[in-house]
This record gives C-alpha cells, sequence and structure tokens, in this order.
C-alpha cells in the first residue's frame, strides 16, 4: 500500500520558499516551528529533494527532547526515516542528512547514478533504485510501502512537490504563509516543474482548516483524488 502523503512548507506572502539563489529564509516563527516539529515526528519518513539538501544541508531530525520521548516510548528510533530523492547521486557524502542523529536514512536514485557514487551512498544509506534518468515517484512510494512507511512528510522543495503533485500522490498539504513578500520569478514556490496547461488537470483541494499564527496563517489542504 502507498504511504500518505503529507507535504508542509512555509511560503512568503507572494508563495515563495526562498530567494532565486535558493537561500534559506526564516518565515515563519517559534510556534509553527513547534508544530511543523511533531507534524515530523508523527510520520514514519520525512522526505526532500536534493535541490534542498544542496541548498539548506538540512538534518531532517525531530528536535523537541519530548517528540523524541514519546517515538522512543512507542519502540521507534528517535527520528522517522530520512528520505532524499536524487537522480544521479549528487548528495555530498558529508551531507547531515546522512550523519545527524540516529534513524534509517534512504536515498532515492535512478538507473543514470553513477556506481561508484552509488557505493559510497551505501555505507550511510539504503538506496532505492527507480526510474531510467529521474526518480519514478511512484515506483518509490510504492517500495516506500513495501518498507513498512505508511505516513510520509515531504518538506520541500518546489520541484520535488511539483513532481509529487503532477504524479498525484500528494494527499494532504499544510502551508504557513508568512508576512513578507520574497519576490522574483526564479524563487522556488509550492509546486514547481512543468506545472499544468488544461484546467482539468489541476490539483484541486479542499481547505481543511485556516489558523492564524502571530503574524501568518497557516492553511490545511486535503487533496482530492480520483482514486488511490
Ligand atoms: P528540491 O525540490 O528540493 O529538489 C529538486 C530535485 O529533486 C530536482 O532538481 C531533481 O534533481 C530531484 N528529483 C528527482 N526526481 C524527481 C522527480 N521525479 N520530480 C522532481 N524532482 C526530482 O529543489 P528546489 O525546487 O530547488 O528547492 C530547493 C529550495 O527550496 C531551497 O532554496 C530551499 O531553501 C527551499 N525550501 C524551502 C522550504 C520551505 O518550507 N520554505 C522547504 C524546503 C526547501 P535530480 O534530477 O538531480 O534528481
Amino acid at each position: 500500500m502507498r504511504p500518505h502523503i503529507i507535504v508542509n512548507v512555509a511560503m512568503s506572502a507572494d508563495g515563495k520558499l526562498s530567494t532565486r539563489e535558493r537561500r534559506q529564509v526564516k518565515i515563519s516563527g517559534v510556534q509553527d516551528f513547534n508544530r511543523v516539529d511533531r507534524l515530523k515526528a508523527d510520520s514514519d519518513a520525512v522526505m526532500v529533494g536534493i535541490g534542498t539538501v544542496l541548498a539548506d544541508d538540512p538534518s531532517l531530525t525531530v528536535k523537541a527532547d519530548e517528540c523524541r520521548d514519546i517515538r522512543r516510548q512507542r519502540g521507534l528510533d528517535e527520528h522517522p526515516v530520512r528520505i532524499v530523492v536524487d537522480s544521479t547521486a549528487r548528495i555530498p557524502p558529508a551531507a547531515s542528512v546522512l550523519h545527524k542523529g540516529e534513524g534509517k536514512r534512504i536515498v532515492a536514485v535512478s538507473k543514470a547514478a553513477d556506481e561508484q557514487k552509488v557505493a559510497e551512498i551505501r555505507k550511510y544509506a539504503t538506496v532505492i533504485i527507480t526510474g531510467e534518468d529521474t526518480v519514478d515517484l511512484t515506483a518509490l512510494m510504492d517500495e516506500l510501502g513495501t518498507l513498512g512507511i505508511r505516513r510520509v512528510m515531504v518538506e520541500g522543495g518546489g520541484a520535488l512537490i511539483g513532481g509529487l503533485v503532477t504524479a498525484g500522490l500528494v494527499d494532504e498539504i499544510y502551508t504557513f504563509i508568512g508576512n513578507i513578500l520574497i519576490g522574483g520569478r526564479d524563487a522556488p514556490t509550492l509546486a514547481d516543474g512543468e506545472g499544468f496547461l488544461r484546467e482539468s488537470e489541476f490539483c484541486r483541494l479542499r481547505l481543511l482548516e485556516e489558523r492564524r499564527i502571530g503574524n501568518g496563517i497557516l492553511l490545511h489542504w486535503a487533496v482530492y483524488k480520483s482514486g488511490k
């Protein structure tokens, strides 16, 4: 069974995830940060694209002691499985996500990935190979399902989320919209990539919740699906 996929991002009032140079920006505050940490702790896995690893070098760990304690009491690793989608195995061997915090790591690559680079990654992570030149996200999710991963939180960035939306794989979306404008036509947005051309193809959402947090707003959406 394919996992339930929840996207979470913070974006500026003009819908940007970071600057056009892909420089990380503080968009939300402590309160939203804690919500995101709990969402992560409640997930079996947390996933990012290689663009986010190269730009931000995140560890993707659960930060709050109490959230890690709850996971341990449930017999789980302190941190969810951390997954990087990286078609050509560009992840630096020293990337924080491969080293910080206990728990499993998965790097998803395509058949085009260099064998030596894949062998290096295998020292730190399980490698899943799908797709010819680009990771086949549907096949990846199927494989994660067979590994017992039921709930995946996707932390970005825009290209990966765009790929997941296009493949019809996303179930829920949380967007925290902060009180800044970043601007720039090349700055990443929630769903990058090619995008849809026809209205009939648009990804339809149902608003589940809106909540003011500080000077921003959290929107929680469910994605209408034609069948899963
Ligand atoms: P990204 O979405 O993190 O990674 C994109 C890469 O994933 C692609 O270039 C592609 O590289 C790989 N990929 C592999 N298979 C794919 C597929 N089937 N579909 C789509 N992508 C696939 O990178 P990004 O869009 O450049 O976003 C990074 C930026 O977002 C950074 O600036 C970061 O700070 C920001 N960010 C912001 C937030 C937020 O909440 N505000 C969260 C996360 C990231 P390969 O072809 O090499 O595999």
